[in-house]
């Protein structure tokens, strides 16, 4: 469903964002040190874009087309394995979540 089809005030039906790329308008980059990660799935959890890639239970990166870079998930890893990196800092091989 495009934005434009909804009528003021509705609610929008479940995965209807998906087609919404947010990451277009992203300033940080979370990177994640899988060597660190536990797999708790608390970042999973608490990201407001469902942007945590996870296969098997274990979370495996970031869906870069859609999180916005809020820094939700590094501020609430238990162990530090998110930094949230700049961008426009970072080579098109570090943007990889
Ligand atoms: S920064 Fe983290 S919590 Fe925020 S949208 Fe991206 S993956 Fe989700
Ligand atoms: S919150 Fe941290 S430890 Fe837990 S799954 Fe996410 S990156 Fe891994």
């Amino acid at each position: 469903m495009n934005k434009g089809e909804m009528k003021p005030g509705a609610i929008a039906p479940a995965g209807s964002m998906h087609d919404l790329f947010t990451g277009s308008w992203r300033t940080y980059v979370p990177v994640t040190d899988l060597d660190k990660c536990t797999h708790c799935m608390m970042c999973w959890v608490m990201c407001p874009d469902s942007s945590i890639l996870v296969e098997d239970s274990r979370k495996v990166g970031t869906d870069l087309d859609h999180c916005k870079g809020c820094g939700i998930c590094a501020a609430v890893c238990p162990v530090k394995a998110i930094e949230m990196k700049l961008e426009s800092d970072m080579s098109p091989d570090e943007r990889k979540g």
